[in-house]
């Protein structure tokens, strides 16, 4: 993921003015070195780093006094305010138009990741908002852009409007717009074409399409990886073109956050979506506030909760609840909640957003494995109904079987089965606990 270096030098330096209790004008300036070296060894753009530097120092040496912190938590404070601050302030929410449909129209560079993201985007809209949004191919120079994003639209089931590449995107546009009136979609989603640099007659042609739907976003595409790049190809969009809003994708690659630190700054657009991976569900609402948090190792709790009530199933946490309390609780279920857990994201991207974990000297070093949990999958599902249900009855030779079914060594079957009963003891004792302090309660 993005930003570990930062995060650590950041974190590193905090930790040394964390617990004073006296903070001197000589500590700030010594820590705003740090702080400096790392925003730029982040490939954050210079002059964004020195307006930093500059707002930070001065409100962290004449800064407010608040009882409830120490001077060295309270610059800590001003740090993670700016940060917030240089990354957009506040999340910046999609455009609703009053009058349907909302017409976004989606910009960038070839391989950006702007097909992807239309189709991440539709699927955001329907998921998380409730909406029905028309997808558009007007990307007709690229061969496969067209086929591209028809194969996206299976996937999440969503229709695209497409008139082949021998009609003018301009045109294309404009009749997709009028098919989904007709069609009441609320929102339409405009993939482009991209260059590999930008030039004369790609601008010509967007601004023809802007002129022509003047569209109420449009969403510049930019790859993280690509660091300064991004911003100097964020600058030039917004001035020939004006956008509405960043999504910067490929997050999730080794790219020193350079990028995504720098490109409010130099642009005044927000980012409104960050890309954190090739599938369709790997979009997030870029917040500037957690993003702040994470970098300083502060956790991202709310992203956290979020992510939880995404993936669980309220039902099935009913479900689960009573299972355990009735002791019923089988191999299957174990099974299904080790794959709720696992829609929640890579464990160790989980881990950071607690707060403190970071610091936590074990947990750095933990490679939560998650080759691990699909073996823990395999051998379960390499048993019998039976078994699963009756894991007693897993005798020698079933357990030779289960092995060789899921490719597993013997004594894994064995350590599974062994923590699984345990895991059913303890849930006895809790439950056995819980029984107990509520007679306790009646007898009152
Ligand atoms: P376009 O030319 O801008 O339309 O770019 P595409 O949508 O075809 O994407 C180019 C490549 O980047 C594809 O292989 C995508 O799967 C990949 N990609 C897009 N977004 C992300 C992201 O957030 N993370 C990662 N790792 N890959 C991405």
């Amino acid at each position: 993921m993005a930003f570990e270096g930062l995060a650590d030098r950041l974190q590193s330096t905090m930790q040394k003015i964390r617990g004073k209790g006296k903070v001197t004008e000589a500590d700030v300036k010594a820590m705003m070195r740090e702080v400096r070296l790392a925003l730029l060894y982040a490939d954050v753009n210079l002059k964004v780093v020195k307006d930093f530097i500059k707002r930070v120092s001065e409100r962290a040496v004449g800064q407010e006094v608040m009882k409830s912190l120490t001077p060295g938590q309270q610059v800590i404070k001003v740090v993670k305010e700016e940060l917030t601050e240089l990354m957009g302030g506040e999340q910046s929410k999609i455009a609703v138009s009053p009058k349907s449909p909302t017409v976004i129209m989606m910009v960038g560079l070839q391989g950006a990741g702007k097909t992807t993201t239309t189709g991440k985007l539709a699927n955001h809209l329907r998921k998380k908002q409730n909406r029905n949004p028309l997808l558009v191919a007007a990307d007709i120079y690229r061969p496969a852009a067209i086929k591209q994003l028809q194969t996206l639209g299976k996937q999440i089931n969503m229709p695209v409007f497409s008139l082949g590449d021998q009609v003018n995107p301009v045109e294309i546009a404009k009749k997709a717009i009028e098919q989904a009136k007709e069609e009441h979609h609320d929102y339409v989603l405009i993939d482009t074409a991209g260059r590999l640099h930008i030039d004369g007659e790609l601008m010509d042609e967007l601004k023809n399409i802007k002129e022509a739907v003047n569209p109420d976003e449009i969403f510049l595409v930019v790859d993280a990886m690509t660091g300064q790049d991004a911003v100097n190809v964020a600058k030039s969009f917004n001035e020939q073109l004006g956008v509405t809003g960043v999504v910067l994708t490929k997050l999730d690659g080794d790219t020193r956050g350079g990028a995504a630190l720098s490109i409010r700054a130099v642009t005044e657009k927000p980012i409104k979506f960050v890309g954190l991976g090739e599938k369709l569900d790997q979009l997030e609402p870029f917040h500037p506030e957690r993003m702040a948090s994470r970098i300083l190792g502060m956790g991202d709790v709310l992203t956290l909760i979020e992510k939880v009530q995404a993936s669980v199933d309220e039902e099935k946490a009913k479900e689960l609840e009573k299972k355990m309390r009735t002791m019923s609780f089988t191999l299957d279920d174990f099974l299904e909640q080790l794959s709720q857990v696992r829609n929640m994201g890579p464990l160790d991207e989980l881990l950071k957003m607690i707060p403190g974990a970071g610091k936590m000297k074990g947990l750095n070093n933990i490679q939560i494995d998650e080759k691990q949990i699909r073996h823990v999958e395999a051998i379960i599902q390499s048993m019998t109904g039976e078994e699963k249900e009756k894991p007693e009855i897993i005798n020698a030779s079933r357990k030779r079987r289960i092995a060789k079914g899921s490719g597993r060594p013997i004594q894994e079957v064995n350590r599974l089965l062994k923590q699984f009963e345990e895991m059913k003891k303890m849930m006895k004792q809790m439950t056995n606990m819980q029984k107990k302090g509520k007679k306790r309660g009646a007898l009152k």
